[in-house]
């Protein structure tokens, strides 16, 4: 399916000189998103997948029907002061200052064979993070599954050593 047609780009947002891809004219199309989530589906059945995890807010929209279907679970990653339990934490750069994410201590276990998932890969520093949290935890990262590429920042640069499915590139 052509799901470039589904994405709307969104002029100066969230500030001037940004074209943001906004996925929710793809997720409000049901057949469109169906098959985009099943498309995900099958990769993650091919990578004999254990768990999924995903970051906030739109790593858990991609993510968390993955999961339903295949019968496995999701494993949030959220920002710092928002999982209720023992957590650990990443910190990464972000263009002005630093952020971090953080990850249930208990979320993955180890040799767990984990897919990443989110909506869009940029710089690729989420994706990293949560590698990260998840490798830390003793997981396996056995692949990284993106509706959208932006492949002129490189982020492919930073996943080398990973497996990733893209389903959309600009
Ligand atoms: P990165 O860490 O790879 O630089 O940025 C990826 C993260 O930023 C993803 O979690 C994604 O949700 C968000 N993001 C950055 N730009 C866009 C965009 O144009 N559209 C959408 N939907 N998300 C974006």
């Amino acid at each position: 399916m052509d799901y470039k047609q589904h994405i709307t780009i969104v002029e100066d947002w969230p500030k001037e000189g940004i074209k943001f891809k906004d996925i929710t004219t793809l997720m409000d199309n049901g057949p469109a998103f169906k098959s985009a989530i099943d498309d995900i589906v099958e990769y993650a059945k091919q990578q004999n997948v254990d768990v999924i995890v995903g970051p906030e807010a739109r790593g858990f929209i991609v993510g968390c029907p993955v999961a339903y279907a295949l019968g496995v679970g999701f494993a949030p990653v959220r920002k710092e002061g928002k999982l209720p339990r023992d957590t650990i934490k990443v910190e990464y750069g972000l263009e002005y200052g630093t952020d971090a994410l953080t990850i249930h201590k208990d979320a993955i276990k180890p040799g767990q064979r984990v897919l990443f998932t989110d909506d869009l890969l940029a710089t690729g520093g989420t994706v990293e993070a949560t590698l990260d949290l998840v490798e830390q935890l003793g997981g396996e990262v056995v692949g990284c599954a993106f509706l959208i590429e932006l492949s002129y920042l490189n982020g492919r640069e930073k996943l080398k050593d990973y497996d990733i499915l893209t389903l959309m590139e600009y």
